[in-house]
Parts: structure tokens; C-alpha cells; sequence
């Protein structure tokens, strides 16, 4: 079979990482190798996400740079997949005449049999048939490709709590749970290959089983800790109203859960997740957040919020400032509201003006800074057990300047907090350190990072690390 080059954009959450690893394991056994270079590409697939303007314009600009190469390769293929392959189906056949193939969320395990139908027949499709059934990837005869120590893990797909400003539920279907048993063989087959940490995935994982008279997700976490080899678990996303006591207790009784939590809150005004359909009030999340808190005292809570959802008063912004200040969140993902189509918010009155909106993100974003440092800047002088996932982003080479080699490593606590260090005994480019679990000592804070020695290290020359090297 002769080689062929895959390219692949992915754009979005960690579920869509997830697919696009589905779509290569698909596509190998039709002799498709994943390829770097878009030039080299005979098959080039944008998977696409629908949640945020920005990320659908995102995708159009880079299909909008496709139609040299077509011109260059008129055999090459071009594939929209994802959740504005859903939304938009045969629009996208009819706006872009050099797309091949629309393949929805659900269509992704029919996807090897519409290139070979578009290679051989050279026709165009769009699929964004939704089945009932959640898709299930045989990796027999294809082993993972894990270089990685860490892997993403999708348990359920879809979403039944329709919040008024999201598409998901419109673009993923309605949720559907995967049976424990695959979810146990993917994962073991993962640690197999050497992977350590597993995330697993859902757009609300506190939920799973549920409707299918499966295990709850906390039983699903037991079998998960029991897997041999594996050392950490972690999972997003959490829906606040659904975190149960079970889910709470497992954060103290099992040992591989890492102790981070991401749990979105999106408004710290009652009458604002109301109107966002969050089936929560603000006191209900604080208790939740106590309830953590006090079964695992170090737990690393994150959140998501929504500035300018339509109506959105400055006393509405003010409790959302309120409850920031109050929580103390370890980070913040914080998003201006869009609106999106087929989310009813769309069509609500009182939209908050763009420059209102990025004036409080911007007071947001502020006050957020403040607490991620003053959480980070606590841990220095501790020491802390980090996996290690590989190169640090930046390399300082002060070290080659000043007489001998080192190589900057990054890597996760358990609560979620990026590490670097510098390790004087390993060599540039040599991949010794990737995998290994290894205490640090950290010397110092910033917004996004740590840095620190690991404990066992000879002291590092002073001055070798500067801040500007590790805005990770
Ligand atoms: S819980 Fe709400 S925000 Fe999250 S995916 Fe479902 S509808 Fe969207």
C-alpha cells in the first residue's frame, strides 16, 4: 500500500484532541501516515469547534488558505469534521467548492469508508447523521501512538442540559454514556503503550451512566484507580449542580485522583444563570465548593465564566467579581458571551455592547492574575511530586553560554500546576526525564508557571532562569 500524508487541524476542547487521535487510527489501515506539513498532505481535515465565534472563524480562515494546494494537487482531499461540520452539513459543500467531505460528530467512525469512496469515486459527501449509539473505536491491529504520558479519554459524548448561550447539545447530540468495560480496555491498553495519566472526558462527567443504568461516574473512577501502572486520573467537565457527595468523597478515597477540580461556574449572579438555564444558584455552588474544600483541603479549583451574557447588569457583574473574590479560584478560563446559532440566548434581548463586555473581561482578568499568583507564589519552598510530560516550552541557553548543557523540563502537580525546572545532569535533546515522576523543590512563582530544582539536584548556577523564559 503506498504511503499517503495525513494533515490534521484540530480546533477546540480536549474532546475534539480525542477525535482527531480517532481519525488517525482510522485512517491507517488505508495507508495514511500523519504528516507535519500541510504541503505534504494528501488528505488535510479541519476538525472544527462551534462553542465560540472565534473558534468557527477560525477554521473558515484556514480552509480559505486551502485553495493553492487543491489547485497544486487536484487529488488532494479536504474534510470538515467536527461541530460545525454538524452545524452548517452541505452549506459548507455549497460555500467551498473544494471540500470533499462534511463529516459531523457522529459520522466519525464512517469516516475511512467516505475516503475511500471520495479516492476511488471522487465525489463529494456530507454526513451529519446523529445515531443513538455511542461510537466505539476498535484499536485492535493498530497500536496507540503514545509518545505521550498522558492521554485524553472520552467516556460520554453529548450534552442533555441545553444552557441557553451553548450549541453543544445542538451540534453533539443528546449524552450518551460508553460501557465501563471499553472504557477500563482503552485505558489499560494506554498504560500498556506507557502512558501514566489519563483524562477523561465528557461535557458533563458527573452525569455518565446514568441514563443508560451504567455505574455513576465515581464507581467508573474506582475501576479506573484500580488499573495497575497507571498513577494519576483527572477529568473535566463537571456540571455544578450534578457534583454528588460520592464524587466529592472520591477526591479523599482514591489515590490516583488528582486533586483538581475544574468546575464552571459562568456567573456569580443568580438572576444570570437563571436565564442561562444552569439549574444552580450561586449559594449552591459556594456550599459545593465548601463541601470540596473541606474533604481535601488542597484541592486546586478552576472555573469558567461568561462576561456580557445579554442583560447582564453591572450588579450581576459585581457578584461575579464577588464570588471570584470569594472562591479564590487557582485559575480562571474567562470568554466575552457570543451569540451562537440554534442557542436561544441568541435571540435574548439587552445585548451587553462589545466595548462593556472586554471592560469587564479586562476587570475580570485582573482580579484572577491576582489570586493565580497569590495560590502559586504559596507553594514556594514546597516540594512538590511532578510527572514529567516533556520540554519546557522556552529554553534558556545561558547554561551552553556559561560552560555546561542543561535542558529545561516541564510537568504537572497533581493539582494542575505547570512546573519547570532544569536538570543539569540530563542532555539537550535527550528524552530521559519524559515520564519520570520527580520531586521539585519550587523556588518560584508566576501567573501561569512554577519554577523550581529537583530536590536530589546540584545547585544551579544564580542567574541561569530568568522570568521572561518561563511564561509558560
Ligand atoms: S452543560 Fe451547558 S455549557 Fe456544558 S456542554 Fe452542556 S449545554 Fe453546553
Amino acid at each position: 500500500m503506498n504511503k499517503k500524508y495525513l494533515y490534521i487541524n484540530t480546533i477546540g476542547c480536549q474532546m475534539n484532541v480525542y477525535d482527531s487521535e480517532q481519525m488517525i487510527r482510522c485512517l491507517k489501515p488505508l495507508g495514511y501516515e500523519i504528516s507535519q506539513s500541510i504541503e505534504a498532505a494528501d488528505l488535510i481535515i479541519v476538525n472544527t469547534c462551534a462553542i465560540r465565534e472565534k473558534a468557527e472563524h477560525k477554521a473558515y480562515s484556514f480552509l480559505g488558505r486551502l485553495p493553492g494546494l487543491k489547485r497544486k494537487n487536484p487529488d488532494l482531499i479536504i474534510c470538515v469534521g467536527g461541530c460545525v461540520a454538524q452545524q452548517e452539513g452541505r452549506m459548507i459543500l455549497g460555500r467551498i467548492p473544494y471540500v470533499d467531505l462534511v463529516f459531523g460528530t457522529h459520522a466519525l467512525n464512517r469516516l475511512s469508508e467516505h475516503i475511500r469512496n471520495i479516492s476511488l469515486k471522487r465525489c463529494r459527501i456530507a454526513d451529519v447523521e446523529m445515531t443513538r449509539e455511542i461510537m466505539e473505536f476498535s484499536s485492535s491491529g493498530v497500536p496507540a501512538a503514545c509518545d505521550e504520558v498522558s492521554k485524553f479519554v472520552t467516556i460520554m459524548r453529548g450534552c442533555d442540559n441545553y444552557c441557553t448561550y451553548c450549541v453543544v447539545p445542538h451540534v453533539r447530540g443528546p449524552e450518551i454514556s460508553r460501557r465501563p468495560e471499553s472504557v477500563i480496555e482503552e485505558i489499560r491498553e494506554l498504560v500498556g503503550s506507557g502512558v501514566q495519566e489519563v483524562t477523561l472526558l465528557g461535557q458533563n462527567v458527573n452525569s455518565y451512566g446514568i441514563k443508560e443504568g451504567l455505574c455513576s461516574f465515581p464507581e467508573l473512577l474506582k475501576l479506573v484507580n484500580e488499573i495497575e501502572g497507571l498513577f494519576r486520573i483527572r477529568f473535566t467537565t463537571s456540571h455544578p449542580k450534578d457534583l454528588s457527595e460520592d464524587l466529592i468523597a472520591a477526591f479523599a478515597g482514591l489515590e490516583k485522583l488528582c486533586s483538581h477540580i475544574h468546575l464552571p461556574v459562568q456567573s456569580g449572579s443568580n438572576s444570570v444563570l437563571k436565564r442561562m438555564n444552569r439549574k444552580y444558584t450561586r449559594e449552591l455552588y459556594l456550599e459545593k465548593i465548601d463541601r470540596l474544600r473541606k474533604i481535601s483541603p488542597d484541592i486546586a479549583i478552576t472555573s469558567d465564566v461568561i462576561v456580557g451574557f445579554p442583560g447582564e447588569t453591572e450588579d450581576d457583574f459585581k457578584a461575579t467579581l464577588d464570588l471570584v473574590k470569594e472562591v479564590e479560584f487557582d485559575s480562571l478560563f474567562t470568554f466575552g458571551y457570543s451569540d451562537r446559532k440554534n442557542a436561544p440566548a441568541a435571540r435574548f434581548p439587552d445585548k451587553i455592547p462589545d466595548n462593556v463586555k472586554n471592560e469587564r473581561l479586562r476587570e475580570l482578568l485582573e482580579l484572577q492574575e491576582y489570586y493565580t499568583l497569590k495560590k502559586n507564589s504559596a507553594l514556594v519552598g514546597s516540594t512538590e511530586l511532578i510527572l514529567v510530560e516533556g520540554f519546557s516550552k522556552k529554553q534558556d541557553f545561558q547554561g551552553e553560554q556559561e560552560g555546561f548543557t542543561c535542558v529545561h523540563w516541564t510537568g504537572r502537580t497533581s493539582t494542575n500546576k505547570i512546573v519547570n525546572f532544569v536538570d543539569e545532569n540530563s542532555l539537550s535533546g535527550d528524552s530521559t526525564l519524559i515520564g519520570k515522576r520527580i520531586e521539585v523543590k519550587i523556588e518560584k512563582a508566576f501567573s501561569h508557571s512554577l519554577l523550581g530544582k529537583p530536590v536530589d539536584s546540584k545547585p544551579m548556577p544564580v542567574g541561569v532562569i530568568g522570568e521572561e523564559s518561563y511564561a509558560a
